[in-house]
């Protein structure tokens, strides 16, 4: 038999969900509250769902220090969005480095637009760049819709050239199932976060 999933209970809305559902926060050894979004940090946690609606009535209710029975630093609802938005774009950010790692990235407009002309049996996913120009980005994006691959603008050009050890690179593209679904998944779960969804109550 499948072992139960554990449940927590949201202290902003109190619905009781799935821990893995849930936004885990911890208290840092100086007392700041921290998210926790791997789940693995030590210590008590304190749950929330992944709405900053969520997180917004857990400050204003002073709902963390009750769930840390301490007074706590940090519990500022906008300054927590902005952590948690930024730890999200870590995380795809490390994907996209190891897939690179892994020889599964093509980057720069005229080989992504070769990659996507082509067959492939395995899922793809498109990173433009913010400041890609317009042209390039529209070019990308028809032939993404045509090839039914997913286009996502993100980072700068800058930032990928970073994370892909290269110069400025205004599109990048992944392949790979395992890669393509964990990507997907994060950017699904960054989108919804941004646009303030992801708890219904
Ligand atoms: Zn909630």
């Amino acid at each position: 038999m499948a072992k139960a999933v554990p449940r927590r209970t949201c202290i902003g809305c109190r619905e009781n969900r799935e821990q893995p559902d849930l936004l885990r926060f911890v208290l840092s050894p100086d007392g700041i509250l921290t998210p926790d979004l791997m789940h693995k940090l030590p210590g008590r946690g304190a749950y929330t769902c992944l709405s900053y609606s969520c997180i917004r009535k857990a400050c204003e209710r002073k709902q963390f220090p009750r769930a840390f029975r301490i007074e706590v630093a940090g519990a500022d609802a906008g300054e927590l969005r902005e952590r948690i938005l930024r730890c999200m774009e870590e995380r795809i950010a490390s994907y996209l480095a190891l897939a690179n790692k892994a020889g599964k990235v093509v980057s720069g407009s005229d080989q992504v637009a070769g990659f996507l002309r082509k067959m492939s049996p395995v899922k793809r996913i498109v990173f433009l760049a913010s400041d890609i120009s317009e042209d390039i980005g529209q070019r990308i994006r028809t032939l993404a819709e045509l090839n039914n691959v997913a286009c996502v603008t993100l980072f700068d050009k800058e930032r990928y050239g970073e994370l892909l050890g290269k110069g400025l690179r205004s599109v990048v593209a992944v392949r790979g199932d395992g890669f393509v679904d964990k990507l997907t998944m994060e950017i699904e779960r960054y989108g919804n976060f941004l646009r303030g969804e992801g708890c219904t109550i």
